[in-house]
């Protein structure tokens, strides 16, 4: 099997040759940050694993708007709420979630003074 040629490691500093794109001791370290950085940073963390998986079935099971349901229009859900925000400890249980269009899903934000 033919090799790959070495290239120079890319971390900034560091020349040693390498198949790959670091050398073995930064190739570990990218990856750290990369799981600090990249892998924590996005929505599992603010809605904890398997949010998707939770937010699809809910929103199977609650196919139109609650809000406008509540005023007797049957408008189709965009957007799933949770009515204690996952930053104040709400959960991604049922109980904590809400179906709602994305126009209501706005309102409820702007009346709880969020951005
Ligand atoms: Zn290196
Ligand atoms: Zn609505
Ligand atoms: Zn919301």
């Amino acid at each position: 099997m033919p090799r790959k040629p070495l290239k120079p490691c890319r971390y900034p500093g560091c020349n040693k040759l390498t198949e790959g794109t670091y050398c073995e001791v930064h190739a570990k370290e990218v990856a750290k940050d990369y799981n600090k950085y990249t892998r924590h940073g996005d929505h599992n963390k603010k809605y904890g694993r398997g949010w998707r998986r939770i937010r699809n079935a809910y929103a199977t099971a609650h196919p139109l708007c609650e809000r406008c349901l509540k005023e007797g229009k049957l408008t189709p859900m965009e957007e799933v709420h949770h009515i204690l925000p996952v930053n104040r400890g709400g959960s991604n249980d049922w109980s904590n979630l809400m179906s709602l269009c994305h126009s209501c899903h706005e309102k409820i934000h702007k009346a709880l003074g969020d951005r």
